[in-house]
């Protein structure tokens, strides 16, 4: 290509075309490139989009309005914990829209093309900080040059490795998730109006799912690499087909799993890496580790981390300049918007799915506490904070005299129960 670019974006799924998207509005010069040779492509993803993400892009609620990506809002939760509790929770406003990332990726790829170069069918295989710009070699030996580079290129980043932000230790942290998504007519669900969730733990983490989609059923589990490669290596098929009995079993599901259309993929369950930029280089979505350790939600963080980096690639091209010292205000930006929220959801990870039964005793609490099961499924969502989820728990555990002396002693500005 003899054209010359501001920046190069290497992925277009969430994360990489909403970077692009939003450069490219500023007038920034874009290379937007991807591996896939055509857009729609297939990405294995639940497609639960939180009602934050509405909140905070809102051209997507106004394509999900315009029927351009076609979508469910659900508004009623079945939790199931690992000692087959169940709780029914519903609320009157959607708590997650269901898409497919099929229609979704590509709603978002068509708003980045029209302001950006794109280049579709181009592997990146390496990537090379140089002192004055950042080399790229596709896998046919293609050279691309810019100034900076974005890498959203997803839970096996090239550009996190290359760049030593991503290290063999960290790539243990991660999850696979094994899914499917199946038409009505072969595989239905007993209640199209709500998702299920499963918290079913296998060793150390494990969970599953059922999203009604408008014309699709999709439902998957996820467990810890680790674990997968101990237990299901080469078998991930066979087990998935099993999750689809149970489901049939327990009256949940109907009909028959689709063995074509099963798919495994990684996701980074252990929060963001330790440091997500450096000369040259930002990582937003899946790449930088933006997934909730607990829900695994990653749509939400790798189109927030997506704007943030755009927003301090910006800044860098406006002064030409391109050094750590420059680009280390996109991981305060992090920090200050999701930081807290990504930190708290690796706590909770450790804390419930360790194996201790704590998972089962706050299922059952959640089924006689009406407001604990607001929380969690809240928190879960992305609609109420941690510190809210935190405190109604510990003023439900605690006897109401010691937390009044708590309360008196620590001077927290919280109700009495
Ligand atoms: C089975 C499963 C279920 C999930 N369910 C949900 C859910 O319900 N809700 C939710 O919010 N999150 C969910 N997630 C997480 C969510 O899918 C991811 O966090 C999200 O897709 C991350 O977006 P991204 O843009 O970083 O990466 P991606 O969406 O993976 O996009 C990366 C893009 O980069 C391209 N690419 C990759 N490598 C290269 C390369 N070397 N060269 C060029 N291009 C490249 C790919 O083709 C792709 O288009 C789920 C994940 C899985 C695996």
């Amino acid at each position: 290509m003899d054209q010359s670019f501001d920046i190069i974006i290497v992925g277009a799924g969430p994360a990489g075309a909403t970077a692009a998207y939003q450069l490219g509005q500023a007038g920034v010069r874009v290379l937007l490139l991807d591996k896939a040779a055509e857009f729609p492509r297939e990405k294995p993803c639940g497609g639960g989009l939180s009602a934050r993400l509405l909140h905070r892009f809102p051209y997507v609620q106004e394509f999900l309005s315009a029927g351009e990506v076609p979508v469910n809002p659900v508004s009623r939760v079945h939790l199931q914990s690992p000692d087959g509790t169940r709780v029914t929770y519903r609320q009157a406003e959607p708590i997650l829209y269901l898409i497919r990332r099929w229609e979704f990726d590509a709603a978002l790829f068509r708003r980045a093309e029209s302001v950006c170069t794109v280049r579709k069918g181009v592997t990146i295989r390496r990537c090379l900080v140089k002192p004055d710009h950042v080399e790229l070699e596709s896998t046919t030996g293609e050279l691309f040059t810019a100034p900076m580079v974005i890498g959203a290129d997803s839970a096996n980043s090239v550009i996190a490795r290359h760049t030593g932000l991503r290290s063999e230790a960290a790539h243990k942290e991660y999850a696979v998730d094994m899914m499917e998504e199946t038409t009505y007519d072969r595989l239905d669900v007993a209640d199209r109006e709500s998702i299920y969730l499963f918290l079913t733990l296998t060793e150390t983490f494990g969970y599953g799912y059922i999203f009604p989609k408008t014309q699709h059923l999709n439902l998957g589990f996820g467990c810890k690499l680790d674990w997968y490669l101990k237990a299901l290596r080469g078998k991930g098929a066979e087990h998935h087909a099993g999750w689809v009995d149970t489901l049939k079993r327990q009256g949940d599901v109907t009909g028959e799993t689709n063995p074509a259309g099963y798919k495994a993929f990684p996701i980074p369950v252990s929060g963001p890496l330790a440091k997500t930029y450096t000369d040259r280089v930002l990582l937003a979505g899946d790449a930088g580790g933006f997934v909730n350790a607990f829900t695994a939600e990653g749509i939400f963080y790798a189109m927030a981390s997506g704007s943030l980096a755009a927003d301090a690639a910006l800044a860098a091209i406006r002064k030409q300049r391109y050094d750590e010292r420059e680009l280390s205000g996109y991981q305060r930006a992090w920090q200050a918007e999701i930081g807290s929220d990504l930190q708290h959801s690796v706590e909770i990870q450790h804390r419930l799915f360790n194996g201790s039964g704590r998972i089962d005793a706050l299922v059952r609490k959640a089924k006689q506490d009406s407001e604990l099961l607001r929380l969690i499924i809240g928190y879960s969502m992305g609609a109420a904070r941690y510190e809210e989820l935190r405190n109604h728990m510990m003023r439900s555990t605690v006897p109401t005299w010691v937390w009044s002396k708590v309360k008196a002693a620590v001077g927290l500005a919280v109700s009495a129960h």
